[in-house]
């Protein structure tokens, strides 16, 4: 038989979909999956077969026309399915130690912000109804008053992130005006947050003063006219410039502002109410300090070191916050239910500092002590040596974790690692595997070891991480290497 008449005859084998649908009908594995899920996996699966045939290569093969039998095309099918119907969106094992990982989520939630979300998801709720006076309500309403208590604020308001917070304010405040930021603190975040770029969008102008490493106050003070809407300080909070520098404090920045009768902005970015030098960790400004400068507005986002959901805050003076409110951008950037409910809990936890830090998780992984990150590696350690496989290595490994989010930049958190290593796998083998497990375990590669970080591994994790190394010590076995 020429190639060309066996792939017509291979092309005859495949089976049509009713043949296939009929098949499977009453197959267990098939009884929840939607009617237009199992037809469409089945045009793709024979799809699939088809190309190879056509192909010619892997036709050579000496057990390809066994695929093309049903029972085979069924087992392929049910593979497919199965990833059809699986979440995209998914959790994963975050073992890289990097505690606010932008890629992986960011912050997770509290307990408590966990419950009152689905509390309120799954029913109606006083979103915008005034329950006192059954009159419309406003959305902001349930988070201000703990906003301003925390943060000794005079109003409050939050919409989708910081960057959005940012841009609201810039357009509220100084919308075709300039305003004077210094050279050393045009920030540029991950996922493309320019300070000039969101500057532009709002319709503010840029006036940029002082130099890289140092700008003074009376830099701030000559480049003041009659056109100055705003001074900016950016909290530089992914760098940090080091060296010959100077740059001018808020206090000063705030006294400038007064004597000119020019509000004075501060976008602090990660935005913390904790101070985290009392619990040895380096000092970042919180936002207390800024409000208690006398700073008009504040911004910082929600779920860096704050710990909650994903949104922008805004904090300030009441003549400026009701500007903003106002602004019709406001409803563009708003936040949903869900946000608003989480970030309530998460707010509230912070009436008890010593209740924060054990309950908000990205607070909890910060100021883990050494001693409890190793006893987790210890766990670790021993789950896996019970796998009792030669061909398994682990190595204990003191390495520092970072903050991560763009915040505290410069700051290792001493950490403790299990590494490992698979006789005939490379690290980028391993890495690969875990990563694509069910659930991923994400972690790094060093050293040519693949190394899980147990600060950001909570203990009961570790028995999945323990399976995902089981299972590929196992695929090794029946696939050798690679
Ligand atoms: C992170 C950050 C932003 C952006 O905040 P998002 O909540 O990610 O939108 C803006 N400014 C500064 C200084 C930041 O650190």
């Amino acid at each position: 038989m020429s190639i060309c008449e066996k792939q017509q005859a291979l092309l005859r084998k495949l089976p049509g979909v009713d043949i296939i649908l009929a098949k499977i009908q009453d197959d267990n594995d098939f009884f929840q999956i939607p009617k237009s899920v199992l037809v469409n996996s089945i045009r793709s699966v024979i799809e699939g077969l088809r190309t190879a045939i056509v192909g010619g290569q892997e036709i050579s093969e000496k057990n390809f026309s066994e695929s093309l039998e049903i029972n085979s095309i069924v087992e392929k099918l049910k593979i497919w399915v199965n990833q059809v119907m699986t979440l995209n969106l998914r959790p994963v094992i975050n073992a890289t130690g990097v505690v606010v990982h932008t890629n992986l989520g960011r912050s997770l939630l509290s307990t408590d912000a966990v419950d009152h979300i689905l509390s309120v998801s799954g029913r109606y709720s006083n979103l915008e109804f005034d329950l006192s006076t059954g009159k419309r309500g406003i959305r902001y309403s349930c988070v201000e008053d703990i906003l301003c208590e925390i943060s000794g604020a005079e109003a409050a308001m939050v919409v989708n992130n910081n960057a959005a917070a940012v841009l609201l304010c810039l357009d509220t405040i100084a919308k075709d005006h300039e305003v004077i930021v210094s050279r050393g603190e045009l920030v540029e975040i991950g996922g493309s947050f320019r300070i000039p770029d969101v500057m532009a969008k709002s319709g503010a102008i840029l006036k940029e003063v002082g130099t890289t490493n140092r700008t003074h106050l009376k830099d701030y003070e000559n480049a003041i006219a009659t056109s100055t809407g705003l001074l900016l300080k950016v909290h530089t909070s992914n760098y940090s410039v080091v060296g010959f520098t100077a740059s001018v404090s808020l206090k000063d920045i705030v006294e400038l502002g007064m004597r000119y009768q020019i509000p004075v902005m501060e976008d602090l970015g990660s935005g913390t109410f904790i101070d985290f030098s009392r619990y040895g960790l380096s000092k970042e400004p919180t936002v207390q300090e800024s409000i208690a400068a006398g700073t008009d507005v504040v911004t910082f986002s929600g779920d860096k070191l704050l710990g909650g959901p994903q949104g922008g805050i805004i904090v300030g003076k009441k003549n400026i916050l009701d500007k903003i409110k106002k602004n019709p951008l406001t409803r563009a950037l708003r936040i949903d239910k869900l946000t608003l409910a989480s970030l309530e809990s998460t707010l509230r936890l912070y009436r008890d500092e010593e209740k924060a830090i054990q309950s908000i998780p990205t607070l909890r992984m910060l100021t883990t002590s050494f001693a409890t990150i190793e006893k987790k590696a210890f766990i670790l350690e021993k789950e896996l040596k019970t796998l009792n496989d030669s061909r398994l290595r682990i190595y204990l490994k003191n390495l520092s974790s970072c903050v991560g989010g763009g915040a505290l930049p410069l700051l290792g958190l001493p950490s403790k690692c299990v590494g490992i290593k698979v006789e005939e796998m490379t690290a980028n083998h391993i890495e690969t595997f875990m990563r694509m497990h069910t659930p991923a375990i994400i972690g790094r590669i060093e050293d040519d070891l693949f190394i899980m970080d147990l600060r950001t591994v909570e203990e009961d994790e570790i028995p999945a991480v323990t399976g995902a190394v089981a299972d590929m010590l196992e695929s090794v076995t029946n696939n050798g290497p690679g």
